[in-house]
C-alpha cells in the first residue's frame, strides 16, 4: 500500500517538471508520423495528466465559443460546431484509453483514478452548460425547416437526444444531483473493474508435482512451468488467466485441481480485499437514482431507448422465446454427459467444474476431435493470411505491414490498410498475445476515429486486443514452436476482426456517427457475422494448412469441425440467456436494493444473482459462488441492460449470413462479391447515421426472423406468444 502511495507521489511531482514543449501530444496536429500515428516511442506516463489538463481547458474553451457566439444558432455554428470540439481531448483519450486496458501498470491505473472524476467534471460542465442547450434546440426545434441531409438530421437529433438524456431539461438542483450521481457511478464502476483485474492477479497455485497435471497439452504445462519460473519458483504455477482457466478445467484430470480453480475463479471479489458485492449495490441502486432523475422506472428503461430493441418487453420476448427453445436440448445435452460420465467412471452429479472437462472428451469421442488436432494448422501467419484474405476476397481490401507506425509495445504490428483501387483506408493495429498489463479477452478499439472535414477524409486508426496462444520461445530466444491457435482462438480474431472491419471501412462525415458508433445491439452483427466462415471449407481451404508437412487441413477434419459446430450448441446458448438475465433483474430493480436483516451483503448479492438466473440453470448451483462479482460487461463496461445484445445479434448474423448461404446454393461461392456489397454499402460503411433497422432492411430486404438461428444451431423453433 505505501509503495503504491510513493508511485503516486512520485508521479505527480514528475508531471510538474515535464515541460510543454517536451510533450507530443501539446503539438499533436504536428506529428509528422505516417497518417498521423501516435508517437508511442516519445509518449511517457508523465505527459498525460499535463495533455489532459491542456485539452480539456481548449474543449471547454471552444464549447463557450459555441455557446457565447452573438450569431443566430444554425447547423454548422452549433451542431457542427459542437461535434469538432475537443479535438485534443480525443487525441488524448485515444491513447490513454486503449493504453489502460492493452499496456497498463501501476502509473496508470493510478492516473485513471485521478482522471475519472475530472472526466466526469468536464462532460457534465458541458452538458449542463445552459446557453449551449437552448442553441442546440433552437437549431432542433427548427428542423422540419432546415435542409438536411439523413446523417446530419441523424447528428442534429442525436445531440439533442444527447443532451436531454443526459440532463439538460432537469431542474437546477436535479441537475446537481445529476452530477454528483453520474461522479459516484464512474468511481464505482473503475473501482470495480480494477477490483477484477486485481484479485485476477493476486490467486496463483503452486503445482509441484507433474501428475497432478495429467491431462493438460505439453504446451499448458509449458506455459504453467514458465509462469513459475518468473515469479522464481519451481513448478507449474497456475493463475486466473483465460489462457490457464480455460485448458485447466477442460483437460486437468486431478478433479480436486479443477474444482479449487473453479472455486478461485468464482469467488473472485466475493469478500476479501477486493469485495465487489457491496459496489454491485451501489452501481444499481446509483443507476436506478439515475433513470428516476428521468421519471423511469428503471434503469433499463432509460438505457434501451434508441437501441434496436427499443424496450425491456422486446428484450424479455427475446430471451424467452430462446429460452423456451432452447432449454429441452441443453437439459438434454446435460442428461447425455451425464450418461456419458457414468460410463467413464464417474458416478456422481456432474457439477460446473466437471461440464467442460467431460464435454470435450465427449466432443472428443463423438467426432474425434481436439485443439491439439486442429491447432497445427492455425498457425499465426497462416491465419493472418487467411483472416486478411477473407476481407480482400469479400471487399477487395489489402493489409501492408509499415515498421515505420510505431507501436505501443514491441509484440503489436501496423498495418496500412488499401481499398480495392489502392487508396488508403486505414490503420490497423493487431495485438495477439497476453501480457502482464493487459486486461483479458479479446477486443476492437479505434485509436483515432473517422470523419471527413473540408472534404478531406480523416481514416480511422483501429486496434485488434486478444489473448491467443503464444509461440513457445526457447532460452535463447529460438521460436521451438510457432504460434498454433485454438479452433476458438480463431473464431475469436474473425469476430474481432469483424468489428476492426466496421470501423475501417466506415464512410461518414462525423465522427460521432462513424465505424462502429452504433445501437450497443446491432454493433455485433459486423463481428458475429465473420465469424460466420470458420465453417466454410471455401474459406478454411485458402489457409488452413499444416505448418510443418504444408498439408491443407483434410475434408475429414472438416467435416467433423462442421458436425462438431453445434456440439452444445443449447448449453451455450442457456448459459448466454443465464447472463443477459442477471444483467436484466439487476437493471429493471424499481426500488433500491437492500440486503434482507437475515442476511450479509455477500449472501443477498449471490442469492439475487441465483434467483435471476435459476431458470435457464441446466447445472447444479455451488454456494458461496457467483461471476457476477467479476462480470465486468455490465458492472465496469458499457453492457448494463445490454447483455441481451449479444443473443440479438446473433439472430441478426445468422439471418444475414442466409443470404451469403442462399448465394453459394446460385452461385457456387460463400464470397459473393455481390452480396458482400450489399453488406458493406448499407451496413459496414454506414455507421450509426441512420436507424439500424432501416440498415438492416435495405440490406436484407425485409426484418430479420429468428429461424435462421435456430436452424444453425440445429434447434426446433418453439411459438412463443
Ligand atoms: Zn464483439
Amino acid at each position: 500500500m505505501k509503495l503504491k502511495q510513493l508511485t503516486i507521489m512520485a508521479m505527480l511531482a514528475s508531471t510538474m517538471t515535464v515541460s510543454a514543449a517536451g510533450n507530443p501530444f501539446m503539438n499533436y496536429k504536428k506529428w509528422k508520423t505516417p497518417h498521423g500515428t501516435y508517437p508511442f516511442n516519445e509518449i511517457c506516463n508523465a505527459h498525460y495528466m499535463p495533455a489532459f489538463e491542456e485539452a480539456m481547458k481548449q474543449g471547454l474553451a471552444e464549447i463557450d465559443e459555441i455557446a457565447n457566439n452573438p450569431a443566430e444558432p444554425t447547423f454548422a455554428n452549433t451542431i457542427e460546431a459542437y461535434e469538432r470540439s475537443g479535438e485534443m481531448l480525443g487525441i488524448v483519450a485515444g491513447c490513454f484509453y486503449n493504453l489502460a486496458s492493452a499496456e497498463t501498470n501501476d502509473s496508470i491505473q493510478a492516473l485513471q483514478v485521478e482522471l475519472s472524476p475530472k472526466m466526469s467534471e468536464y462532460s457534465a460542465t458541458i452538458r449542463l452548460n445552459e446557453k449551449l442547450f437552448q442553441r442546440i434546440k433552437a437549431v432542433y426545434d427548427q428542423r422540419d425547416k432546415l435542409k438536411l441531409n439523413k446523417e446530419q438530421t441523424k447528428l442534429l437529433e442525436d445531440t439533442y437526444e444527447s443532451f436531454a438524456n443526459n440532463g439538460a431539461n432537469l431542474s437546477p438542483e436535479d441537475k446537481q444531483k445529476y452530477r454528483e450521481l453520474s461522479a459516484k457511478l464512474s468511481m464505482l464502476t473503475m473501482t470495480f473493474g480494477q477490483n477484477v483485474l486485481k484479485a485476477t492477479n493476486a490467486w496463483s497455485m503452486l503445482i509441484t508435482r507433474e501428475e497432478d497435471l495429467a491431462g493438460l497439452s505439453d504446451d499448458t504445462k509449458a506455459m504453467l512451468k514458465k509462469n513459475a519460473e518468473a515469479k522464481g519458483l519451481e513448478g507449474w504455477l497456475l493463475n486466473l488467466k483465460p489462457t490457464t482457466v480455460t485448458p485447466v478445467l477442460k483437460d486437468c484430470d486431478n478433479r480436486d485441481i479443477r474444482r479449487e480453480l473453479y472455486m478461485a475463479y468464482n469467488t473472485r471479489c466475493i469478500g476479501g480485499e477486493f469485495d465487489n458485492t457491496q459496489n454491485i449495490i451501489d452501481i444499481a441502486n446509483t443507476r436506478l437514482a439515475l433513470a428516476k432523475l428521468f421519471e423511469k422506472n428503471c434503469f433499463a428503461d432509460k438505457s434501451l431507448y434508441k437501441t434496436m430493441a427499443d424496450n425491456k418487453d422486446n428484450v424479455y420476448r427475446l430471451l424467452d422465446q430462446l429460452r423456451d427453445s432452447y432449454m429441452p436440448a441443453a437439459r438434454a445435452e446435460v442428461k447425455e454427459l451425464q450418461e456419458y460420465a457414468k460410463q467413464q467412471g464417474f458416478y456422481a452429479t456432474l457439477q460446473p467444474w466437471d461440464f467442460s472437462y467431460y464435454s470435450k472428451k465427449l466432443k472428443n469421442d463423438k467426432y474425434a476431435i481436439s485443439d491439439d488436432i486442429v491447432r497445427p494448422y492455425f498457425e499465426l501467419e497462416a491465419v493472418k493470411k487467411g483472416v486478411f484474405g477473407l476481407a480482400n476476397r469479400l471487399y477487395g481490401i489489402t493489409f501492408k505491414e509499415n515498421k515505420n507506425i510505431q507501436v505501443y509495445n514491441p509484440e503489436v504490428t501496423a498495418y496500412e490498410v488499401y481499398d480495392e483501387k489502392g487508396k488508403f483506408l486505414a490503420v490497423y493495429y493487431a495485438d495477439f498475445h497476453p501480457r502482464d498489463g493487459k486486461r483479458g479477452g479479446a477486443w476492437m478499439n479505434d485509436f483515432q476515429p473517422q470523419f471527413i472535414r473540408n472534404k478531406n477524409d480523416h481514416r480511422p486508426h483501429i486496434v485488434n486486443v486478444m489473448n491467443f496462444t503464444r509461440p513457445v520461445i526457447g532460452d535463447n530466444g529460438e521460436v521451438i514452436k510457432p504460434a498454433l491457435f485454438t479452433y476458438d482462438e480463431v473464431r475469436t480474431f474473425l469476430h474481432e476482426f469483424g468489428h476492426g472491419l466496421h470501423g475501417m471501412l466506415t464512410r461518414c462525415q462525423y465522427s460521432s456517427l462513424s465505424g462502429t458508433s452504433v445501437p450497443r445491439d446491432f454493433v455485433e452483427l459486423p463481428s458475429q457475422f465473420n465469424e460466420n466462415f470458420i465453417d466454410e471449407k471455401e474459406f478454411l481451404d485458402t489457409f488452413a494448412k499444416h505448418y510443418e508437412t504444408g498439408e491443407a487441413m483434410p475434408q475429414e477434419l472438416i467435416d467433423k469441425i462442421k458436425r462438431s459446430s453445434n456440439f452444445h450448441a443449447a448449453y451455450s446458448c442457456v448459459r448466454q440467456l443465464s447472463f443477459g438475465y442477471l444483467d436484466m433483474a439487476w437493471h429493471t430493480l424499481t426500488e433500491p436494493f437492500s440486503v434482507p436483516a437475515d442476511l450479509t451483503t455477500q449472501e443477498a448479492v449471490i442469492r439475487f444473482g441465483d434467483d435471476a438466473m435459476a431458470q435457464v440453470q441446466v447445472l447444479p448451483t455451488v454456494p458461496e459462488t457467483q461471476m457476477e462479482t467479476a462480470f465486468t460487461h455490465i458492472f465496469s463496461g458499457g453492457y448494463a441492460a445490454g447483455y441481451y445484445s449479444y443473443k440479438w445479434s446473433e439472430l441478426l448474423d445468422a439471418d444475414a449470413f442466409s443470404v451469403f448461404k442462399d448465394a453459394k446454393a446460385k452461385n457456387g461461392s460463400i464470397f459473393d462479391k455481390k452480396t458482400a456489397k450489399r453488406f458493406r454499402e448499407n451496413i459496414l460503411e454506414k455507421g450509426g447515421t441512420e436507424k439500424a433497422m432501416d440498415l438492416y432492411k435495405r440490406f436484407r430486404g425485409g426484418e430479420p426472423t429468428v429461424n435462421a438461428l435456430l436452424e444453425r444451431d440445429g434447434i426446433k423453433a418453439i411459438e412463443v406468444k
